[in-house]
């Protein structure tokens, strides 16, 4: 048997996006050793990716906004089904966060006053996001990460976890491979914290990186944490449809956040068909009214008192629209509908959406200030995720801790564009802290149990030994299944046939094989990958099934209606012995304070 080498630290971070960095920051700031583990090499975590902007109510190009406004707006895009205190916490510290990263040398765009600049986004009342052009992720990542490497911690590239290891019911480590050349390595620690990411890779059309294969999720499910609200599956409305090697790839909402128009081959903005009865009043009902914004918007006049575009409705709403437009044939030549900012000056569209300039002119041969944009939904988010406590950001296993997309909660079931960066930020530092009071209290290191260990390292031996599917194959299949059974839309009848499928593919994929050797076999880590994916994929196939409603992103055409019942209800999903078991978990009541916030006056919109 191959040997590994091993390390020994406090805190593991796995994981070096936004989130892992700031709790590897804060964990380390509090005194403790830190390892922080990354299956890319750092600086390229998903993070880098994200291009709109961050969320915090800053308040400095609208001063009605305020925390309390920002929880509501959070609230209501999750239709209710937030954990509340999560929404509440996040609201509140966005705004110190965001300074934070100011303070540790991030250059944000500035209005003419020298503040953060702030734009416009889909379902937030105010012009709220922070950003830098449409490139606020790279930003970020850039900043976290100086400011990590001179807080001095660990660092392990190139690196993924396999197993989490346990002493009894505690977290005791971490077992995993160096995916250069395949050597084994197992981490000890006295608390663990996950910041893997999302679970984008399970389906075939996404606007997600390599790296989301569902790590975190599937990690945490087998040490006995359980995932909640698995079946909330963001689509994002705009993904590039062409050519056929990039489709999927996100065109930001800052595109409609600057004024971007979506239309149909008549020619006809449908959006404002499209609007729920129960937030029409907050949008622009007719093209008079939304150029009114629009006219506001491009004097560069930051504080506007029309109503938004209805293009600016949330996410799962627009994503809505746009398949079903497709879907009746009034789609586009490659089947999206079209996003049009060529309409303004070129200057602009250059200096306010660069990376989505050179997206398209570098991939599509296509010159978006002078011709509409071609887009269509896209797998984008996962609002489900690993169920942590909303102060310490600890799971129901002592010593592991989760923060950022691979946690759940936080966005109730639908997430608002923009809440994810602040979302890293506040609860990165709040698991940080989190494990570190957990250190300090659990005091000595908790015992590796070898055979755990020789387990883990026997599992990743044994697809070379096996000869079994490829798992690219098993890989096709599961994006099969995703896109036909579990999609957008969702019933019944195909979500069982979904569920059946995938039981099915659980159990081959456990016998997949793989050939070569250990150094850079993308096929090796696909074999130990699938077992993650097939995990998320069960819960939100099972989590869908059991929601008889529709409500956020989760949309049922037997059940077309949200129902009041399952609007106090979390789906809970959790490993007993082979099986996946379900359960339904009640929201804690809210507050009075936080209830009465959504009493008060209708502030006027931006
Ligand atoms: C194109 C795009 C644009 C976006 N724009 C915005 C935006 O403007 N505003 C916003 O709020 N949100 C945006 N989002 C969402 C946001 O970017 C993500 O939700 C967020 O970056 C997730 O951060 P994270 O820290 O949770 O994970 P990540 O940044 O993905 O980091 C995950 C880390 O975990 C590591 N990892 C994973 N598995 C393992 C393993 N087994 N072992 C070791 N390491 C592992 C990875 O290598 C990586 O370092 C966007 C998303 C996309 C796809």
């Amino acid at each position: 048997m191959p040997d590994y080498e091993v390390h020994e630290h406090d805190v593991l971070v796995i994981g070096a996006g936004g989130s892992g960095l700031r709790a590897a920051i804060e964990a380390s700031a509090q005194g403790l050793s830190v390892g922080l583990v990354s299956k890319s090499l750092l600086g390229k975590a998903h993070t880098v990716m994200a291009e709109g902007g961050v969320a915090a109510a800053l308040a400095n190009v609208d001063e009605r906004d305020n925390w309390e406004v920002h929880f509501c707006d959070t609230m209501k895009g999750g239709k209710m089904l937030n954990n509340w205190r999560m929404a509440q916490l996040h609201a509140q510290e966005a705004p110190d966060c965001v300074r934070e990263l100011e303070r540790w040398g991030a250059v944000f765009d500035r209005t003419q006053e020298g503040k953060i600049l702030q734009r416009a986004f889909g379902g937030h009342t105010y012009k709220r996001l922070c950003h830098v052009g449409d490139r606020t992720g790279l930003e970020m990542i850039r900043t976290l990460q100086d400011h990590s490497v001179h807080q001095g911690m660990s660092v392990y590239m190139e690196c993924t976890i396999s197993r989490l290891l346990k002493d009894g019911d505690k977290i005791a480590g971490a077992f995993g491979y160096f995916r250069d050349d395949g050597r084994y390595v197992l981490f000890k620690a006295k608390a663990v914290i996950l910041a893997t990411g999302g679970v984008g890779r399970i389906y075939p059309i996404t606007s997600n990186s390599w790296e989301y294969t569902a790590d975190g999720q599937g990690l945490a499910y087998d040490a006995g944490a359980d995932l909640i609200d698995m079946e909330f599956v963001q689509f994002h409305p705009t993904g590039m449809v062409w050519p056929p090697g990039v489709r999927g790839l996100l065109v930001t909402e800052a595109v409609r956040g600057e004024g971007g128009i979506l239309r149909n081959n008549k020619k006809e903005r449908f959006m404002f068909n499209y609007l729920p009865e129960s937030t029409r009043k907050d949008y622009a009902d007719d093209e008079a009214e939304a150029e009114r914004w629009l006219a506001d918007t491009l004097s560069g006049k930051l504080k506007t008192e029309h109503k938004r575009p209805p293009e600016l409705s949330t996410r799962d709403n627009v994503a809505r629209a746009i398949y079903t437009e497709v879907k009746e044939g009034r789609g586009s030549e490659h089947g999206g509908v079209y996003l049009d900012i060529a309409y303004q000056p070129a200057d602009r569209v250059k200096k306010k959406l660069p990376s989505m300039y050179h997206q398209f002119k570098d991939l599509a041969d296509v010159d978006i200030t002078a011709v509409p944009m071609e887009v269509g939904p896209t797998m984008h988010y996962i609002m489900g995720g690993i169920r942590v406590d909303a102060d310490t950001a600890e799971t129901r296993v002592p010593g592991l801790f989760a923060a950022g997309e691979c946690s759940g909660g936080m966005h109730g079931s639908n997430r608002l564009g923009g809440n994810s960066l602040s979302d890293l930020i506040v609860f990165g530092r709040r698991a940080g802290r989190g494990a570190a009071d957990y250190v300090r209290k659990v005091g000595t290191a908790p015992k590796v149990d070898e055979a755990e260990v020789q387990h883990a390292l026997n599992e990743m031996e044994a697809p070379f030994a096996r000869n079994g599917s490829s798992p690219y194959e098993l890989q096709k299949e599961m994006y099969k299944i995703m896109s036909e059974h579990v999609g957008i839309f969702r019933e019944e009848k195909e979500l069982k046939i979904g569920i059946e499928k995938l039981a099915d593919l659980r159990k081959r994929v456990k016998e997949v094989s793989t050939k070569g050797t250990k150094a850079y076999n993308p096929g090796w880590h696909l074999c130990r990958d699938l077992q993650n994916m097939i995990i998320a994929c069960e819960a939100i196939a099972r989590s869908a099934l059991s929601r008889t409603e529709s409500r956020g992103a989760h949309s049922r055409l037997d059940y077309t209606e949200l129902d009041e019942k399952q609007g106090h209800e979390n789906t809970s999903v959790f490993k007993e012995g082979d099986e996946m078991k379900l359960t339904k978990t009640h929201l804690p009541e809210m507050p009075q304070e936080l209830k009465s916030l959504f009493e008060k006056k209708e502030p006027a919109h931006a």
